[in-house]
């Protein structure tokens, strides 16, 4: 039985303040709870991630932050695709998609992105400690007691009602349950860098991100507002481990093998060492339970190819503070709460998943570069790549359709699918390791 309350230092504990722990603190603070954001890190920080979604804004706009992140961050009208097998480029422009009313997103500094929300959690009436690491917790159906060290080398014990954790990739509580898996069906490997002069698309276009496709993974190209670019390789871990020297010089490297990606940044010069992020495919056994929840990277992520890492951890928090607002209301009804709260995030997770797991096959490709708005399922796709897979719509009826056009497209060249797919097999099961 939940706590209520008398012997706690706060009622809610959030773990963690990127995109999902502000976001769940400033939601739970107005709905008038004691919240308490503990932070290892000091905003603004360096954060990948910095291609938003244009459902990302009603949430932005529903924290009352919207116009703070137009100020800071570069229009995104769309996403082009780069194909060297098809020797052409083909871009999705957000406002065909079957919900018009969101045309464009941003292309943002994750530091200051993330440094918005976490003031607005503060500003929200959360107490928001940064420099202070979580380094051990209880969770139990009384309440959590967590251990946190301060910069100084000081700790403190903290006594919570309920815990959140949006401790991004650190997993925290799926760390200390043993609950994290890497992902069976997925496996890939980032390095990047930011670049300045890279070429830009023209026009209205110049915000848009490409992603260019190469034969060992693909390459990001996010343009973002004070003229820099960011580049990155997503590659499978058999590339990584070619490498002989060092991560500047591979980087380089991979990108000439990419001749259109190439081309943009022909006279452009790096701001800073490239970096690089290994074993990023996971996810966990359970998102909640007595107590606590997981939310964003803290239960799973996936792959970066679709921008969805900080909508889905946007949107998980104004789901998970919806649910932790009503277990603290009703303790009675926790379960079933955190079971409805869990069923949602997994569907849009899982709504993603199907496409990433096959972005790098032929069919898909194909389809990619040559969309047909036949029974409006392009439509529907542009609202996928928008990030509208939550709400009860026909969208989804029409990305079924899409599945069975790509299954039949898959059919037709099954040969060079077949063998891609069983690739793919291949160096899923090869572990990746960090790649820094
Ligand atoms: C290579 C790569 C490229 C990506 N590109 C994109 C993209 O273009 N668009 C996109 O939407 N997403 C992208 N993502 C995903 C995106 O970065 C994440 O999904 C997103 O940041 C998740 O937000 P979060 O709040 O869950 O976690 P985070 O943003 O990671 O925040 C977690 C916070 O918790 C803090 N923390 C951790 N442990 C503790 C602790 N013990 N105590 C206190 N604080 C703690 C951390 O310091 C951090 O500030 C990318 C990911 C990768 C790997």
């Amino acid at each position: 039985m939940l706590s209520n309350g008398s012997d706690c230092d706060c009622d809610v504990l959030v773990v963690g303040g990127g995109p999902a722990g502000s976001t769940a603190a400033a939601l739970l603070a107005e709905k008038g709870h004691r919240v308490v954001l503990l932070e290892k890190d000091r905003h603004p920080r360096f954060h990948i991630g910095e291609s938003l979604l244009p459902c990302n804004l009603p949430l932005l706009q529903r924290l009352g932050v919207l116009e703070e992140v137009e100020r800071i961050g570069m229009l995104k009208y769309g996403a082009e695709f780069v194909s060297p097998y098809h020797g052409k480029a083909v871009t999705f422009d957000f406002a065909n998609a079957w919900d018009k009313s969101r045309p464009y997103a941003y292309q943002v500094r994750r530091s200051e992105f993330d440094h918005i929300l976490i003031r607005n959690a503060a500003a929200k009436g959360a107490t928001v400690v940064e420099g202070c690491k979580v380094t051990d917790v209880e969770v139990g159906e009384g309440g959590s007691v967590a251990t946190a060290r301060r910069d100084d080398g000081t700790t403190r014990t903290i006594r919570a009602r309920f815990l959140v954790d949006a401790s991004g990739r650190d997993t925290l509580l799926a760390s200390r349950f043993g609950i994290k898996r890497r992902n069976a069906k997925h496996n890939s490997a980032a390095m990047f860098g930011h670049f300045t002069g890279a070429r830009r698309l023209p026009g209205k276009a110049e915000g848009n991100i490409t992603v260019f496709w190469f034969d060992h993974g693909w390459f990001w190209f996010i343009p973002l507002a004070d003229g820099t670019t960011s580049v990155g390789a997503v590659c499978w871990p058999y590339y990584f481990k070619t490498r002989k020297t060092d991560q500047t010089r591979f980087f380089l490297d991979t990108v000439a093998l990419c001749p259109a990606l190439a081309e943009r940044l022909e006279g452009a010069e790096l701001t800073g060492p490239v970096t690089g992020t290994g074993n990023f495919s996971y996810q966990s056994d359970r998102m909640a339970g007595p107590g606590y929840v997981m939310l964003g990277d803290a239960f799973a992520f996936i792959d970066p190819v679709f921008s969805t890492g900080v909508y889905l951890a946007m949107n998980s928090a104004f789901e998970g503070a919806e649910a932790v607002d009503a277990c603290l209301r009703e303790p009675t009804r926790q379960q079933q709460v955190l079971k409805r709260f869990e069923r949602s995030v997994r569907r849009g997770i899982g709504t993603f998943s199907w496409y990433i797991y096959r972005v790098t096959t032929p069919a898909l490709r194909n389809l990619f570069m040559g969309p047909r708005n036949v029974l409006r399922v392009e439509e529907a796709l542009l609202s996928l790549l928008a990030g509208d897979v939550f709400r009860p719509s026909p969208i989804r009826a029409r990305l079924r359709i899409f599945k069975v056009i790509y299954y039949a497209n898959a059919l037709l060249d099954f040969r060079r699918n077949h063998a891609a797919w069983r690739k793919r097999r291949q160096n899923v099961r090869a572990p990746v390791g960090e790649v820094v």
